[in-house]
């Protein structure tokens, strides 16, 4: 899929993202950088560059599948993001065209959350759903997995996560904190929880057409993320919007979503306060109400300390 043209993506970030991002491509970064720039990042085909005005450019052609992750995180960072496309209507027809022989077959699919939170572990999921289960699914909303809310996946998910076979990781705050390194970052740890389920899955499940996974990095990049990972699954469909194209990966999405909700509540909790979801300003004002409470060290178990608002909260 995705053989699409070169296109251009850019959009202003605040500082928060502009240091997450410094961060995130640090291991891609060129020696050389444009003029005006701050620096330039090659990340498979894509070209990154962070201007000193702020503006971030993605170049290539799957431009649109690696500043997704950025455009997200700069809404959440600064509540709005205004993204400037030079290919869009071209784009639009490459990511959202579903493929009924696909859509209709038998197929493993995975995802995962948590990626963007400060507080929270990271959960992944790999689901199999077979083509007999397709409507039943599709009668419970499943098909609207982006659009349904944390309350509509704790009544929706009970109905189905019997009936159909998945493998889930939950990656602790404190395992993530551990294995977080400037080698290991965040994509890499996605590629090994992505791998791990989807192996253990397929261990398990024999009639599937199709592997797919919910594209998070181009093919490449991921395949490289696990060359010294054992048990590699590799006939795997990468699909961005992932969970339109194929229902296992909008169960994968919700089953994922479902255990998130369930452990963010119990940190919360655990620790009397009503943690926010994502990275923002609340996110600082909570976990420096924990950290005078407990101390900095229980954010190392309830939070992703490579995330910038780390540095905010130290310095209180
Ligand atoms: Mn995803």
């Amino acid at each position: 899929m995705n053989k699409g043209k070169n296109s251009v993506i850019s959009f202003t970030v605040c500082e928060k993202t502009a240091n997450m991002m410094s961060e995130e491509l640090s291991w891609c970064m060129r020696d050389k950088t444009p003029q005006y720039a701050k620096w330039q990042a090659k990340d498979g085909d894509t070209v990154i560059t962070l201007y000193e005005s702020g503006k971030v450019v993605f170049q290539g052609k799957d431009a649109d599948l690696s500043s997704d992750f950025w455009i997200s995180t700069e809404r959440i960072n600064s509540g709005k993001v205004n993204v400037k496309n030079s290919n869009t209507d071209k784009k639009k027809d490459n990511t959202s065209f579903v493929n009924p022989k696909i859509y209709y077959s038998s197929a493993i699919g995975s995802d995962e959350v948590g990626t963007g939170d400060y507080f929270g572990p990271i959960v992944v999921t790999a689901a199999f759903v077979p083509k007999d289960k397709i409507s039943f699914l599709e009668e419970l909303k499943v098909k609207d997995s982006k659009k349904l809310t944390d309350s509509d996946i704790l009544k929706i998910v009970p109905k189905f996560i019997k009936e159909i076979k998945y493998e889930s990781i939950i990656l602790s705050n404190k395992e993530y904190n551990k294995y977080y390194s400037t080698s290991i970052n965040m994509n890499k740890i996605k590629a090994i929880l992505h791998n791990k389920v989807l192996y253990k899955l397929s261990q398990n499940v024999k009639d599937y057409d199709y592997i797919i996974i919910d594209e998070f990095a181009p093919k490449n990049v991921y395949f490289n993320y696990l060359k010294d990972a054992s048990n590699v699954v590799r006939n795997i469909t990468f699909f961005t919007k992932g969970e339109d194209k194929h229902l296992s990966v909008a169960c994968a999405s919700l089953i994922s979503r479902y255990i998130f909700i369930q452990e963010f509540n119990k940190l919360s909790n655990s620790i009397g306060f009503e943690l926010p979801k994502g990275a923002g300003n609340l996110v600082d004002d909570v976990a420096n109400k924990i950290k005078d409470k407990y101390g900095f060290e229980k954010l190392e178990e309830i939070a992703k300390l490579n995330f910038k608002n780390t540095e905010k909260i130290k310095e209180n």
